[in-house]
């Protein structure tokens, strides 16, 4: 019997993040100043972030930034995640391809997110903030951002998208044992929330504006921060423990992917998996595939237009050159929650018109389809998030079936669907629909 599961010892754990934006070789277009339509320095975000993340978002020549120490020791919590060999998968779909995923849903918390919450939730201290802000859809980053706040002694405070708020209150009770405080978004707590819903009583609420709302929050308190689960790119840097961490893994297993695939929100799970593997074709010109998996009813990457947009509803953001719906965008409630965001982080915006990468989307029917393969055929029941990138994956070894390739395959499982249980219930009980795009 072969070796189903990789882990690397501690000593072999990640000491750097590594920052891709050192090695592009065209940079991102810079965010913009609303106002002015002057490029965003470091300065100007100090008042939503804490200065050392401020300084990663825009740093573009360290190709290696230092992971703190105390940082470092919260990962070996559950770090290194598990490299895991797909056997019964590949086995499941008859395909000669080898298959590998890096098992994320292992965290505490039952995701990625907290690889950046404590990253973020750590210089938030160190810089003396007490309190921070955020904004949560499916509930993922709310959870790993209060428990992060709580190990640092910081008090939390989520804005959680009304609709996920009713629908799954079960997230909401972890982040409140964690002991944040937890707001249905749109409120009447602030002035974005009263405007939206003076507009509109009944709004069932959406990331932009939950994230409008803790962003006005975080600059309406003293010694409170604003933090981000996604999209930003120091989010992407500290997510790049996953592909480092993992690039170790796929030596140990005596293999390097020919395709990286991850699913697709703002592009934090996707690049932490696929940055450390791109280096290598960007400096020593190897040819290995990067796919993100997005919903079909969310297609930014596929359908959406590469301009400068806000990356939020009421325009509190700078302006990021992203590939986007237009931050008017009101996704379908798909239960793919983490997926539902209106643009790309910008350095993935720069990859995909640089072609360094490519982009597939994903309808509701055919992500839950494959995540059930790949819960039946492996254990684990996989986020409906995540289910989008095992369907990317089954499609790919399904071709290698057609043309008897043993292409290698890693894909990352950026988290677990057990408390997603209500939107298989509707799976299996034919509730679901497909939603398409439309302009
Ligand atoms: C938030 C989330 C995503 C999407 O966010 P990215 O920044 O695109 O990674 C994907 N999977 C899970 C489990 C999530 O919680």
């Amino acid at each position: 019997m072969q070796t189903k599961r990789f882990f690397l010892p501690e000593n072999e754990l990640p000491t750097q993040w590594y920052n891709i934006q050192a090695d592009m070789v065209n940079k991102p277009l810079p965010m913009l100043n609303p106002a002015t339509k002057e490029p965003v320095k470091a300065e100007d975000l100090y008042p939503l972030f804490a200065k050392e993340l401020a300084q990663q978002e825009l740093n573009r020549t360290d190709r290696w930034i230092d992971i703190p120490e105390e940082v470092r020791e919260m990962y070996k919590f559950y770090r290194s995640t598990p490299l895991v060999r797909a056997y019964g998968l590949e086995k499941a779909l008859g395909t000669p391809a080898h298959i590998y995923f890096k098992n994320e849903s292992v965290s505490p918390v039952g995701s990625h997110k907290l690889n950046s919450a404590i990253a973020q939730a750590y210089y938030c201290k160190k810089e003396g903030v007490k309190n921070v802000t955020t904004e949560t859809g499916a509930g993922q980053w709310g959870t790993a951002l209060s428990y992060a706040a709580n190990v640092f002694g910081l008090e939390a405070a989520v804005y959680q998208v009304k609709i996920s708020y009713e629908q799954k209150p079960y997230r909401r009770s972890i982040m409140q044992v964690f002991g944040a405080q937890v707001t249905p978004s749109p409120s009447m707590s602030t002035r974005a929330g009263k405007d939206i819903l003076t507009a509109n009583p009944t709004y069932q609420g959406s990331l932009g504006t939950a994230i409008s709302e803790a962003v006005e929050l975080a600059q309406m308190t003293p010694d409170c921060k604003y933090t981000l689960g996604s999209v930003m790119s120091h989010v992407t840097l500290h997510q790049t423990v996953i592909g480092l961490e993992a690039e170790k893994q796929m030596e140990m297993a005596g293999e390097y992917p020919d395709m990286v695939i991850a699913c697709f929100g703002g592009g934090s799970n996707f690049g932490g998996i696929s940055f450390p593997f791109m280096r290598h074709n960007i400096l020593e010109g190897r040819k290995t595939r990067f796919i993100a998996a997005e919903p079909a009813s969310c297609p930014k990457l596929t359908k959406g237009k590469f301009e400068y947009d806000f990356g939020d509803e009421s325009g509190y953001t700078p302006l990021m050159p992203m590939f986007t719906l237009g931050h008017k965008f009101a996704p379908a409630n798909i239960h793919a929650g983490g997926l539902r965001y209106h643009g790309a982080g910008i350095i993935v915006s720069q990859l995909l018109k640089d072609g360094m990468m490519e982009a597939v989307d994903i309808n509701q029917l055919d992500s839950f389809k494959a995540g059930c393969l790949f819960a039946k055929a492996e254990g684990i029941i996989p986020a409906p998030e995540s289910c989008h990138a095992i369907a990317a994956t089954i499609k790919e070894a399904l071709e290698c079936k057609e043309s008897g390739e043993s292409k290698v395959i890693l894909f990352n499982l950026s988290g677990h669907g057990l408390m997603d249980m209500t939107a298989y219930d509707n799976y299996l009980a034919g509730n679901l629909t497909n939603f398409s795009y439309n302009e």
